[in-house]
């Protein structure tokens, strides 16, 4: 369950000459600039605008944005275009965005090493193969001679790249013990067209 919501931060506080509506006493009111703000988590998120009260410091009658008339109402705007958003509002969003770039990067990263441990098949490497849509299954390198890697098929399958840990985990006994000959270059073009997901070496 995600939690979120929107939440109201005062940033401003500005004391008014006007006379109270309520009371009629003078020079009592205080008005309140608050920024308003989406929150994921209790995360500030981003700001979504401003807004503002006032409260009678005498009879503590407290009016909404929305109730403010003529005076009030130039004060409110005067105050709202005198002050900045917290940068802080933008947490969330400027977290986000950091991780999304550190995806990016070290998908990048992946995909380069994975470029190279191909062309140079080791005993013991993993393959991670994506055989058609939601099936998947493990490929581990038995031994090398020449231009060929010979590859042990694992004996289960799972229709999520998530069950590919699980798989894992069984160890080598769910290898199947005869070895398949396949070339490296066909093992890199399977790299290419996304057939072979990752590859991992001790
Ligand atoms: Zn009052």
């Amino acid at each position: 369950m995600i939690i979120y919501g929107v939440k109201a931060t005062p940033i401003a506080t500005e004391n008014i000459s006007d006379s109270c509506s309520n009371c009629e006493t003078p020079d009592s009111i205080q008005m309140i600039l608050f920024n308003r703000y989406a929150h994921v988590f209790w995360i500030p998120f981003f700001p979504i605008g401003k807004t503002g009260t006032t409260q009678c410091l005498h009879c503590k009658q407290v009016l909404q944005k929305k109730e403010f008339t003529g005076n009030l109402r130039g004060k409110y705007e005067a105050l709202k275009s005198g002050s900045k958003t917290p940068f802080w509002t933008f947490s969330g969003l400027a977290l986000l965005s950091v991780l999304i770039i550190w995806g990016m990067v070290s998908s990048k990263q992946k995909d380069k090493k994975n470029a190279e441990l191909i062309l140079d098949p080791q005993q013991g490497d993993i393959y991670e193969i994506k055989k058609d849509y939601a099936q998947y299954t493990l490929y581990k390198v038995d031994h090398v001679d020449g231009d060929t890697a010979f590859v042990l098929l694992n004996e289960y399958e799972t229709n999520k790249v998530s069950g590919l840990t699980g798989l894992k985990q069984k160890g080598d006994e769910a290898f199947i013990r005869e070895p398949l000959p396949m070339l490296k270059a066909d093992l890199k073009s399977m790299l290419e067209k996304g057939e072979i997901l990752d590859i991992g070496r001790e």
